[in-house]
């Protein structure tokens, strides 16, 4: 048994916090809406709800499942005169980001916090809502393999790992599986769109699509059950996947790698995000109509 502090309890951190309980472990959590704080300790006997940064002192283990590197650094280095978990941690302290977060910053993060005598990961996931809960997420991670070592028996409860590289890592693999993952989505819309206007049946173009070359994610995990079906909640926002996808583009552009395709799939959710606002689920890209030609 540990004691895990847990900040961030949205669609994903939520589910993932649950399974820790689940597995045993003494958590203390928080997140900027204290109506979820208190709805999760309600709820979960043995867990216990952090006011500050401060009440995470005694923490072995501090987890963030936060929208990105900007909120990360916020609660791990501080921000406007607030001091932050590198100065109320113990040294010694694992802290994994399981955020999307953006990979150069993450290294920097974890070189600054190694010399704070800090243990870092970067595990994001992947797998969305529905394998959080599941337990089931894929879980890449960035850091120190010993670290990971030491670290498996917690995350093993939310998924499977797999150790890519140094820190940073995780970040990057993540980023550019949402890229792949992004850009299938699109193209599966754009055939759902044109072979409609052709006279084609969407329900019927799933199908055919899932015992073809065409199938992909989103074939396969998101058309029928949150396009086609109007229901839209899939539960991971439209801006988060442009925010992903800004982090692809500038890891290609940092290591000096065109993405001339990834560029324009950018493009094209960020227009999206602008049009449908700021509370669209991604899969209500199936109703964003780009100008017809
Ligand atoms: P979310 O917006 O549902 O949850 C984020 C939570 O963090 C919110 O509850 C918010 O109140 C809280 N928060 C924000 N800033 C905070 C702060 N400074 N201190 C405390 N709490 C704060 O997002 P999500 O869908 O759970 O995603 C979390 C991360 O996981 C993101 O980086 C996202 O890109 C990634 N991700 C999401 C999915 C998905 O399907 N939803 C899948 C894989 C990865």
């Amino acid at each position: 048994m540990m004691n895990i502090g847990f900040i961030g309890l949205g669609m994903m951190g939520y589910p993932m916090a649950h399974l820790l309980t689940q597995g045993g472990h003494a958590l203390r959590v928080m997140d900027l809406n204290a109506a979820t704080t208190s709805r999760f300790v309600a709820e979960h006997e043995g867990a216990s709800a952090a006011a500050a940064l401060q009440d995470f002192g005694d923490a072995q283990v501090l987890i963030t499942m936060l929208p990105d590197s900007n909120a990360v650094e916020s609660v791990v280095l501080g921000k406007e005169g607030m001091q932050g978990l590198d100065g109320i941690l113990r040294p010694g302290t694992a802290i994994i980001d399981m955020s999307s977060s953006e990979p150069v910053r993450s290294r920097r993060l974890a070189g600054l916090l190694a010399g704070r005598g800090f243990r870092y990961l970067d595990a994001p996931v992947s797998g969305g809502v529905k394998r959080a809960v599941a337990g089931t997420l894929a879980i890449m991670v960035g850091g120190d393999a010993q670290v990971l070592a030491d670290m498996e028996p917690v995350l093993n409860l939310l998924g499977k790992c797999t150790h890519v590289g140094a820190a940073g890592a995780g970040h990057a693999m993540k980023a550019l599986n949402n890229y792949v993952s992004a850009a299938g989505l699109v193209a599966t819309v754009e055939a759902l769109h044109a072979g409609q206007a052709f006279g084609l049946d969407p329900n019927v173009m799933v199908s055919v699509l899932n015992a073809s070359t065409g199938k992909n994610n989103t074939t396969e995990n998101k058309a029928s059950q949150f396009m086609l079906s109007g229901a839209y909640n899939s539960g991971f926002s439209l801006a988060l996947m442009a925010k992903d996808l800004g982090i692809a583009m500038g890891l290609g552009k940092s290591v000096g790698q065109p993405m001339p395709l990834g560029d324009e799939v950018l493009q094209i959710w960020r227009d999206a995000s602008e049009a449908l606002g700021p509370s669209a689920d991604h899969t209500e890209m199936y109703r964003y109509a780009p100008p017809k030609t």
